[in-house]
């Protein structure tokens, strides 16, 4: 029997602006094929074992065809897979959703249309457009600007790079097959989606046709995503405006008297990041927390995972943890060095003595974290443990332990870790278990991530292995032949003997460890947290965002 197709929109940008159906399906889908334009997090919640296709356009590259993807879609569903086809926005507002659905028909495969927030509404009242507005505006019509673009992200891809504003000879082709005079008519609101190469065009056909000059206009660009701007103007100068500016796709584009409105009603408060672009390598797994709050600040976001946490198999010759399950009962201090250790602790308890995941597994011992983070994800366990120091090293946690008596203790972290706080539990006398539960291995990153990253305006690193790891990855991409398809030259160097970062980014560290391996690897921090934490390093990311910004 052939499985569903979800045609699913995902909002504009905006990850908060997912419907609850939406992310209930891609939380379940086996199959994803998903667009550009969606928001970065929408896939944080698929299953790890789901397959995610990318079946959009990407810098410059080939766009996959559609009649491809319908045939991929096709293909999964009739092999039985939960099949979620993720476009941006709406899926039936300039998605292509009604021929996929009509090739589903066809084919006999059942389907279901889950809409989603589409740009021209969201970007609109992000930037503080009402698109109806008692005594202003009584209608409201979705035009698209380029009508012969064969997806969607064509022309976004088109004018998204750079020179993107100039326009293409087929736009201006498409552009005539759109009737101007009775769009110029129009009694109530224009929202010109796909319109940023066309823009000078359109405006000129409105006049031409008769549509008032004074009329205001705005153009929303990259709505309810970190870098959203909004552009405001008449449609006399609109255009011009938007090409002084530097307007990007993707863009929205508001012609009517609603659009003055932004001028009193624009809401969103300035943000510290707005315009940086901030690169990420920790794991993918835990990126999305750094990622959301660095994104709700304004910055854009690359995430570069240089490391992926692999979970050592318990019966594994390098584990020290040796026997399958982990039976605590023997120790009075039972100490976490992070976040992943007590995930990983937890799973490996011993369910012979305490039923899986009861955290009175741990009752008989003190409990002691490295950090806030490792404190929290054992509170999310119902533990509340007993020592955390305030800076996340192994030296703190040592002091902090001072006044704790201990027999025999367990330190459950990375396989490979510095032995600082076993070492010193010893020096006081006590029994000490280390219990490796994962490793740090490398994740491959391909040529265009690294190329986002050595633009990026900020790179963080939050461990000694993300800065071993990344300089790895940079350094294997550039003993390899060029990828096809792969940006290059960008900040004007050669492959060969350039810095692995650019000179232009700042570089984040969050703590002492991970500054000294970044030193022995050539770079010198330009910013280190005074909490070692997340939330320590994106403080000190926003306070030197500041700090440089008035230079
Ligand atoms: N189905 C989508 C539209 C796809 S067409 C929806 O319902 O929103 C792609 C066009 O949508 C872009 O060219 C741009 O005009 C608009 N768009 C998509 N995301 C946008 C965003 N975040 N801000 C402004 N416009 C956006």
């Amino acid at each position: 029997m052939s499985g569903t197709v979800y045609l699913v929109g995902a909002g504009p940008g905006d990850p908060g602006l997912l419907t609850a159906r939406a992310l209930e399906l891609i939380a379940r889908a086996d199959v994803i094929l998903y667009d550009r334009l969606i928001p970065t997090a929408a896939l944080d919640g698929a299953r790890a074992d789901a397959e995610l296709l990318f079946v959009g356009k990407e810098g410059g590259g080939p766009s996959v065809p559609q009649e491809r993807t319908q045939q991929l879609m096709l293909e999964r569903a009739r092999a039985g897979a939960a099949v979620v086809r993720l476009k941006g926005g709406d899926p039936f507002v300039f998605g292509r959703g009604g021929e996929e659905a009509l090739a589903l028909r066809a084919a006999g495969i059942p389907f279901e249309v889950v809409p989603g927030v589409t740009a021209g509404v969201a970007a609109s009242a992000y930037a503080g457009i009402p698109v109806t507005h008692r005594g202003l505006a009584g209608a409201v019509a979705l035009v698209t600007g380029h009508a012969r673009a064969s997806s969607p992200e064509e022309e976004d891809a088109a004018a998204a790079g750079p020179g993107g504003f100039a326009r293409g000879r087929d736009a201006e082709a498409a552009l005539d097959t759109i009737d101007w005079p009775a769009l110029a008519a129009f009694p109530g609101t224009l929202v010109l989606y796909m319109a940023v190469s066309g823009l000078p065009e359109i405006a000129a056909a409105l006049l031409a046709a008769g549509r008032p000059g004074s009329q205001p206009a705005a153009v929303v660009e990259a709505g309810t995503l970190p870098r959203q701007r909004t552009i405001c103007g008449t449609l006399e100068t609109i255009a011009r405006l938007a090409g002084e500016q530097g307007v990007r796709a993707p863009a929205i584009t508001v012609v009517g008297a609603v659009a003055a409105l932004a001028g009193e009603l624009a809401w969103l408060p300035p943000r510290p990041l707005a315009g940086l672009t901030v690169a990420i390598t920790r794991a993918r797994a835990q990126a999305s927390g750094l990622a959301r709050r660095l994104e709700a600040l304004g910055a854009e976001v690359v995430q570069a995972p240089a490391i992926r946490i692999r979970a050592l198999p318990a019966s594994s010759p390098h584990g020290d943890g040796g026997a399958a399950a982990i039976d605590p009962s023997p120790y009075d201090l039972v100490c976490l060095a992070s976040a992943n250790a007590v995930e990983l602790l937890f799973e490996r308890l011993d369910d012979r003595v305490h039923p899986p995941g009861d955290a009175r597994a741990l009752a008989h011992a003190r409990v002691a974290a490295i950090g806030p983070a490792t404190a929290r994800a054992l509170a999310a366990r119902g533990v509340v443990a007993d020592v955390v120091p305030e800076r996340a090293v192994a030296e703190s946690l040592v002091q902090a332990l001072a006044g704790t008596p201990v027999r025999r203790a367990l330190v459950a972290r990375a396989l490979q870790a510095r032995d600082v706080l076993p070492e010193a539990l010893r020096e006081r006398g006590a029994e000490v278990d280390v219990l490796g539960l994962y490793e740090t291995v490398a994740e491959p990153l391909d040529a265009g991530t690294l190329a986002r990253l050595r633009a990026a305006d900020y790179v963080t690193f939050t461990s000694s292995s993300t800065v071993r790891f990344l300089l790895e990855a940079i350094a294997a991409s550039r003993s390899a032949p060029q990828a096809a398809g792969a940006p290059h030259g960008e900040d004007g160097a050669s492959a060969g003997r350039e810095e692995p970062l650019s000179a232009r980014t700042r570089i984040v560290s969050i703590g002492p460890v991970t500054s000294e391996a970044l030193r022995e690897h050539g770079l010198q921090p330009h910013v280190e947290a005074e909490r070692h934490d997340v939330g320590g390093l994106i403080d000190a990311l926003v306070a030197d965002a500041e700090r440089t910004a008035k230079r």
